[in-house]
């Protein structure tokens, strides 16, 4: 079975200037939360890690503790939050 993931909230909580990376709390429709980071490389946003807060069990594997899950549909929730959050222009 392949889990989809579908976004219903973005919003960025951090930002460093320094080296152009966000940090992007995600609400999924089943009400995982994630924590996204994206990097600004060349002008472009781009994902660089993901991580499941351990709110409700993992929607993938059911764990509820930590596990790898969302490393799998990172570019997914990335696609999907990219249009939600706000980049603070430089
Ligand atoms: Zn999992």
């Amino acid at each position: 079975m392949i889990y989809r993931p579908v976004v219903k909230d973005a919003k960025i909580v951090k930002s460093s200037k320094a080296n152009d990376s966000f940090e992007v709390a995600v609400t999924l429709q089943d009400s995982a939360k994630c924590k996204l980071f994206v990097q600004l490389v060349n002008g472009e946003l781009k994902p660089s890690s993901i991580n499941r807060l351990q709110n409700v069990p993992c929607p993938i594997c059911r764990k509820d503790y930590y596990c790898n899950c969302m490393e799998r549909c990172i570019d997914e929730v990335f696609e999907q939050s990219v249009g939600l959050i706000q980049v603070p222009t430089v």
